[in-house]
């Protein structure tokens, strides 16, 4: 059912190709909401959904830039409002991961997963809050992960990159509020994108047992509580880190 809060508003969604950032562009365009989303190599799935998109009856824009090239985020989002006219919303989705335990880890595996996660969160926040506060109004929904929040083996820099996210979130929350934007994190579990594709039997049976609601999460899972925090329903919500985990990592 289509409501009217996020009708004709433009949201930037960074890797919106595929999996959870896919769910949360579908679900803001059928809200009537105007979405641009970019891509790093998932070309073909980008143009697809950017199609998929436009039929709705809502601008859509897939664009290739990589979260880590500052330059490139700033000229896209300027781009954007030049275009489009304004900027509503922000969702931070663009992720990786390098699994490894710290004894295993290389420069590298750090590297990628800080440049990516934290430092391209930045350059997508950092290119667009002056024009949320000129306008004294926006919203930001991080994605980050329960590995941010609780720690998980073999994910040291995953989970500092998603530790610092919510610290940012928080942090941010604070410093813009008088301004009229609000900034929230979803910290989600266990979700069905390609990431848990390749896992055993076994493994996922062993994942499930920690799971109290008994089921690994959908996209859609996050995606709902993505439109909740942008609803007016959510209108006395900032700072806040929202696990959609099914109860994995109660606290
Ligand atoms: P995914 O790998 O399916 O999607 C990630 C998207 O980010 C891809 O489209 C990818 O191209 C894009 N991306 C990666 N690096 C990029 C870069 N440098 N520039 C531009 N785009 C880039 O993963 P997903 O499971 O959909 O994850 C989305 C977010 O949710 C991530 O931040 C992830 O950490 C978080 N998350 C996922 C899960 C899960 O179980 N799937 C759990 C917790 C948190």
């Amino acid at each position: 059912m289509e409501e009217q809060f996020l009708k004709n508003k433009v949201a930037v969604v960074s890797g919106g190709a595929r999996g959870i950032g896919r769910a949360i562009v579908k679900k803001l365009a059928q809200q009537g909401c105007h979405v641009t989303f970019n891509y790093l190599v998932s070309e073909q799935l980008a143009k697809d959904l950017e199609k998929e998109v436009l039929n709705t009856g809502v601008r859509c824009r897939a664009v290739k830039v990589d979260v880590k090239d500052f330059a490139g985020v700033k000229a896209w989002m300027d781009q954007i409002e030049r275009d489009w006219e304004k900027i509503d919303i922000l969702i931070n989705n663009a992720g990786i991961i390098a699994d490894k335990a710290l004894m295993m880890m290389s420069q590298q595996d750090w590297k990628s997963v800080i440049d990516t996660n934290l430092n391209g969160m930045f350059h997508m926040a950092r290119s667009c809050i002056v024009k949320f506060m000129k306008q004294r109004r926006g919203d930001i929904v991080n994605i980050s992960s329960v590995s941010g929040l609780i720690g998980l083996p073999r994910q040291t820099n995953y989970s500092a990159t998603k530790g610092a996210m919510n610290a940012f979130t928080k942090a941010l929350a604070k410093e813009v509020a008088g301004y009229g934007v609000r900034v929230n994190a979803v910290a989600p579990g266990f979700i069905e994108t390609d990431i848990l594709a390749g896992l055993s039997d076994e493994f996922r049976q062993e994942i499930l047992k920690t799971i109290p609601l008994g089921r690994i999460g959908d996209v859609e899972d996050v995606a709902n509580c993505v439109k909740f925090l942008l609803s007016p329903a959510a209108a006395y919500l900032t700072g806040q880190i929202i696990q959609v985990d099914g109860g994995l990592a109660i606290r």
